[in-house]
């Protein structure tokens, strides 16, 4: 039996080898690894395409977003709100810095942070609101800027999901204060290996970042805080180099791939994603929702689809945060009982997403 995975990174890497080879044989060459000019000409492609003045590369997305937050001195007994549905790594980094996540509902339909309960969780101790653009979608940010403006909070973005994204035609990256992208594989923009950065119009938080992510020192050996070692390095660089000038290429793919979900599934039992008329997604993931979701997955694995589900814990119910386990959140909860990840990935066949559409227009869960 032929299997469609979840993911498969061959189909951009076949395309891009030659140039990613090239790439590693003259840093191999040059015997340069940290801190040279593949990450300053990263940080420059990467801010520019985001429409940003500046870009801090980084060790991965989670240093991404507590960089940020250590940028705006977020610390012990400060809350920042975040989505109750998300990867875990955005409630991380605040708890990281010894701040507290307040959690607010996603809605539904678009599975993204509900920008109207916002307000209700803010207190004087509320620092910041961090916008996760979840699955490739992007938050409303024009209604949590004016929350933002409103209570003097920084406004993040978790953009770690949504590399491209555009909300009413701006792209991810410059909506807010500042941004967290991460550039782990398996993302839109992805390194072959760790990596992430941090996007920001602010030059005073992009310097502070810097400073902090490299040992707390803008002048070799003279250390003016307590910072961390946080580095994009020179291999990673330049293969994000690479890969970035074929990311509107690969995120195209991924669009097209959605519609062809969009327009071919008509199963009653299985809900779509819904996208505000505002939003371009880059489908990061394509997140269904089904009633009986674990029937699903395994009757599409019995005809070798291969799905995943993000996230079937909420954070408030993981054992990491136990002192949270006792609240409720039912939108999160339903979303995490109900979502299945669809195979997205740059290189689907044609053939393939008709299998896959066919196999779900034929459940009859
Ligand atoms: C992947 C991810 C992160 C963390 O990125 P890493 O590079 O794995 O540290 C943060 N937030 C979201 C929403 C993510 O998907």
């Amino acid at each position: 039996m032929k299997t469609i995975p979840f993911a498969d990174f061959t189909p951009l890497h076949d395309e891009i080898k030659q140039e990613i080879f090239q790439e590693f044989e003259a840093i191999y060459n040059k015997g340069w690894f940290i801190n040279g000019s593949k990450v300053e000409e990263f940080e420059n492609n990467f801010a520019k395409y985001c429409n940003a003045k500046y870009c801090v590369g980084c060790g991965n997305g989670l240093e991404a977003l507590e960089l940020i937050l250590r940028g705006y001195d977020i610390k012990e007994k400060d809350e920042v709100i975040v989505c109750a549905h998300t990867f875990i790594a955005s409630a991380l980094a605040i708890s990281k810095v010894g701040a507290v996540p307040i959690f607010v509902e996603p809605t539904i339909d678009t599975y993204l942070m509900n920008a109207k309960q916002i307000e209700e969780k803010i207190t004087e101790k509320t620092k910041a609101i961090i916008a996760v653009h979840l699955y490739g979608q992007t938050c409303d940010m024009d209604v949590i800027n004016e929350i933002g403006k409103k209570y003097n909070l920084k406004v993040i973005e978790d953009a770690a999901q949504a590399h491209g994204a555009l909300y009413k035609g701006r792209k991810v990256g410059s909506l807010g204060n500042a941004s967290a992208f991460s550039f782990y594989p398996g993302k839109n923009l992805g390194a072959l290996g760790d990596a992430g950065a941090v996007v920001t119009n602010e030059k005073e938080l992009a310097l502070k970042v810097r400073e902090i992510a490299n040992y707390g020192s803008t002048e070799k050996y003279h250390h003016i805080i307590k910072g961390t070692n946080s580095r994009l390095d020179e291999i990673q660089a330049s293969f994000l180099n690479v890969k970035l000038k074929y990311l509107d290429k690969t995120n195209a793919y991924r669009k097209d791939v959605a519609t062809r979900y969009r327009n071919g599934i008509n199963n009653p039992n299985i809900i779509m994603p819904f996208v505000e008329n505002y939003n371009e997604p880059v489908w990061h993931l394509f997140v269904i929702r089904t009633p009986k979701r674990d029937l699903l997955q395994s009757y599409l694995k019995e005809k070798g689809i291969q799905t995943v589900i993000h996230y079937p814990i909420p954070i408030h119910k993981q054992k990491a945060y136990d002192e949270y386990n006792t609240l409720c959140f039912p939108i999160a909860e339903e979303i995490a009982n109900t979502c299945l990840s669809l195979p997205m990935y740059y290189g689907l066949k044609e053939e393939e997403i008709d299998f896959v559409i066919e196999a779900l227009n034929q459940y009859k869960g």
